[in-house]
């Protein structure tokens, strides 16, 4: 089956699944060309086996609130691959949150663990949960109802979790706690711990360090200094707050941020005593956005909107969600004069977007290969734990460099076009795709 036909069967076999489609629809128009030189792929039907997850897990997910109601989740785990690695990818509670939008990520993660060159599958999982406005006991109880069904299928060597929108720390250490209840081992098994319990130093600010790291690198390909460039980033979450973070530590400008109820915009850069409080704001007060011109009347709110198209800015960092940036948002974003973009989300530009992106040769790196550090790094918290040592912050933040170096290196080697602009979407892709493919055609039809 060609590509194209491929494409054109999952829409039919498992409609209603936009995430999915538009996830594989970018991978398999981009590694075309290399797929149909291997004909021995099409005879193993090894496009088809990689698009469809290896097993799916749906339960209910009971629990109580704290006025004694009885509610009702749906927890998902998606394992997609564990041709070159146990499986591994985080768990997303958010209203959101259904089967489209994890086979999505569980597929994009097995591309994504294939470049960090770690030996990790893809999966991904969660649940239509949200934490917003649930007490601390709240969340502990789903942790426990979720982990309650799951544990059976999780293990070291398995299927080895971790955080994403709506799971941090915190749920990490009550669904780690549960499962080792269960389980009745200490084996790690979640990554994004707390570091008295196995918890790699720098794996909190692993994301967002990680896309700066790999944005450097891109600057380095036409000889840019990130000192005082303009910096738009989206998000308040994990990924972005340590993006912002590192960007200034730079030396750049962060001039947005957002949630999802809008964004704010700091024309001049945000100050360290600004930063200071929108990240205690959002990861210890768990508060909105909206208050921060309450105390800096200087940033500017934007209710209900994207931060795109009110900054000028040389760089953008979308951080938040998928599809968070279109069209009409890349094409504001160029008028402005911006001339890279690299994701800390996954698929945050919408296939339209990122078309515009392309075609205008701006340096632009997809999330797969971009946002890498966070799992990369979870992937040395598993190292970590299996020596049961733990590194210093210096060693793990130095093999995290290496690491995004060696992520762009292999997106170079398979992206740069005849004109020597590189295709980092087609680099991430085709490098990511041939080593689970030569994985899956030397393990046989599993
Ligand atoms: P967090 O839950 O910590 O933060 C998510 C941020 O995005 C919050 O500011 C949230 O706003 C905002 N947001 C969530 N949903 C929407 C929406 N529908 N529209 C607008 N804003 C939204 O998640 P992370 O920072 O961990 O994850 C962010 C992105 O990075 C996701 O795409 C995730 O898959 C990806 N990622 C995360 C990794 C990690 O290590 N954590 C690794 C690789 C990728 P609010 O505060 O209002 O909820």
């Amino acid at each position: 089956m060609k590509t194209t036909e491929v494409i054109a069967d999952l829409k039919r076999r498992f409609p209603n699944e936009p995430e999915y489609h538009q996830a594989v629809e970018e991978v398999l128009s981009s590694i075309e060309d290399v797929y149909n030189s291997h004909p021995e792929f099409e005879r193993y039907n090894l496009i088809e086996r990689l698009c469809i997850p290896d097993r799916i897990f749906a339960f209910r997910v009971s629990w109580v609130d704290d006025s004694g109601k009885v509610r009702n989740n749906m927890g998902y785990r998606i394992q997609h691959n564990n041709a070159i690695g146990p499986y591994k990818g985080g768990i997303r509670f958010h209203a959101s949150v259904n089967l489209s939008i994890l086979k999505f990520l569980a597929f994009e993660q097995t591309f994504k663990n294939s470049l960090t060159t770690l030996a990790m599958g893809g999966a991904k999982g969660g649940s239509d949960f949200s934490p917003r406005g649930k007490s601390n006991m709240e969340i502990m109880r789903f942790c426990q109802a979720f982990v309650a069904e799951l544990w059976r299928q999780l293990g070291p060597d398995t299927d080895v979790p971790a955080g994403d929108i709506g799971v941090g720390a915190r749920e990490v250490g009550y669904m780690y706690g549960y499962y080792k209840k269960m389980a009745r081992e200490f084996t790690g098994t979640f990554t994004g711990k707390g570091i008295s319990f196995g918890g790699s130093l720098i794996r909190p600010e692993a994301t967002g360090y990680g896309n700066c790291y790999f944005l450097l690198n891109m600057l380095a390909t036409r000889g840019i200094d990130i000192k005082g460039k303009r910096v738009a980033i989206s998000g308040s979450g994990n990924v972005a707050t340590y993006t912002a973070q590192k960007i200034m530590e730079l030396g750049a400008k962060v001039v947005s941020m957002s949630d999802s109820s809008g964004c704010i915009i700091a024309p001049d850069g945000l100050t360290k005593e600004q930063f200071d409080f929108i990240f205690e704001l959002k990861t210890i007060m768990r508060g909105r956005l909206s208050e921060v011109p309450d105390v800096f009347p200087d940033i500017q709110y934007h209710d209900g909107q994207r931060p795109w198209k009110f900054v000028k800015c040389d760089i953008a960092m979308p951080s938040a969600t998928q599809n968070e940036l279109d069209g009409s948002d890349a094409d504001a974003l160029l008028a402005a004069g911006c001339f890279a973009v690299s994701e800390g989300a996954n698929m945050p530009s919408t296939p339209e977007a990122v078309h515009k992106f392309i075609e205008a040769r701006i340096l632009y790196a997809p999330g797969k290969a971009a946002n890498a550090g966070g799992v990369a790094t979870s992937g040395l918290e598993m190292a970590q734990n299996s020596q049961k040592l733990s590194w210093s912050a210096e060693e793990v933040d130095r093999r995290l460099s290496e690491i995004m170096a060696n992520i762009h290196a292999q997106c170079l080697r398979y992206g740069k076009e005849p004109d020597g602009y590189v295709n980092y979407v087609r680099g991430a892709n085709v490098a990511g795709f041939m080593k689970v493919a030569d994985a899956m055609m030397a393990q046989g039809i599993l």
